[in-house]
């Protein structure tokens, strides 16, 4: 009995009313190509990574075919590069693709794959393609199935896997084109390779090691300048200039507001102010280029029982129009959204220390 299910986009369908079907051919022939294709990389994958790759479920559409194996850990690009290379290769050797209906005992005997879990009646539908590979075997692929396939390997015209990924403990899931969608995925690939080498200025088989080394290159870069700017923060260790630091309360305060610091450093700033000064305060306003403000406040150990990093670090965040701010005694964090108002911020802080 054959089935369809439709759905109706205008008029009204009735009992016993005559219809007419028309096959779509080129969706047919897309979805006929990826069947046929599976059953090839399913024995390519088995070839390449060994006899316990089993299918686990597949999906085929006209777009692409997507099938899961078990298979314990990502496929390298070598072993992709191989199973790809098979199944290719049986598609030049354009062989019909043969089906027969045969006993289920015999179907097993001659070799043919069953799906684990699948239940199958008296008689079966083996599938068979390409040119027998090992001895003894019957072709290529032999699997029990009753799907629909490519009239010979030929006109699956080529395969060409998209992604393999993770969907679960030791199953992975492979999706791959055929036809004219795999050549156009190809096409668009070689189009975005030439143009990466084009913005490179090397050959395209030189692109990614001239990637990589402009990588490294840019990791180094970022390090350096973020040691440069934080030197250049603490006034390149010239503490003879208007940042020098100065006496509040009979104590030296180093207070400063920079830029171009990332908030993160702000902390080791403080640090390396108060390992400068050996005894006093240290205030340092960050101003992100949004406009928001860190702001940090360290303590010698010696000063901590006269000062407060928390309290200092609180009077200076109201002016930066933040809330609150915290830390312990020897070192405070706070930030504002008003980084324009980071000399107030360190007023405050030095008004602070001055009424402590
Ligand atoms: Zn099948």
């Amino acid at each position: 009995m054959f089935v369809h299910a439709v759905t109706v986009e205008e008029g009204s369908l009735r009992l016993d009313q005559p219809v007419e079907l028309k096959v779509d051919h080129a969706r047919r022939r897309a979805i006929r190509a990826n069947h046929s294709a599976t059953h090839l990389l399913h024995e390519a994958l088995r070839q390449v990574l060994g006899d316990h790759v089993a299918q686990k479920g597949s999906l085929v559409s006209p777009e692409r075919l997507r099938f899961d194996i078990s298979h314990p850990k990502p496929i390298e690009a070598q072993e992709m590069a191989r199973v790809e290379d098979i199944a290719n290769a049986v598609l030049l050797q354009n062989e019909p693709v043969v089906t027969k209906l045969m006993a289920v005992d015999d179907a097993i005997a001659s070799g043919a794959r069953a799906l684990f879990g699948e239940k199958y009646g008296e008689e079966v539908r083996v599938v068979s393609m390409g040119l027998p590979a090992g001895e003894g075997a019957k072709a290529f692929s032999v699997e029990l199935c009753g799907g629909t396939h490519a009239g010979r390997t030929g006109d699956i015209g080529a395969i060409t896997i998209v992604s393999d990924s993770a969907v679960g403990a030791g199953v992975r899931r492979i999706e791959a084109l055929t036809a004219d969608a795999a050549r156009r995925h190809r096409a668009d690939e070689a189009r975005t390779l030439a143009a990466l080498a084009g913005i490179l200025k090397a050959p395209a088989s030189e692109a990614p090691d001239r990637l990589a080394s402009l990588m490294e290159d840019r990791r180094r870069l970022e390090k350096e300048l973020a040691e440069a700017r934080k030197k250049l923060a603490m006034g390149g260790g010239d503490a003879t200039g208007v940042d020098a630091p100065r006496e509040v309360a009979g104590v030296r305060l180093m207070a400063r507001v920079v830029e171009g610091v990332e908030m993160r450093d702000l902390k080791s700033l403080a640090d390396e102010g108060k390992t400068r000064l050996g005894s006093g305060i240290v205030a340092i306003v960050g101003v992100a280029p949004d406009g928001k403000a860190g702001l940090v406040v360290g303590v010698t150990e010696d000063l901590t029982g006269r000062f407060d990093a928390v309290a200092l670090v609180r009077a200076g965040s109201e002016a930066l129009g933040g809330k609150g701010g915290g830390g312990r005694r020897d070192m405070a964090q706070a930030g504002g959204p008003n980084g324009a108002n980071g000399q107030a911020a360190l007023d405050a802080i030095q008004a602070a220390m001055a009424a402590a």
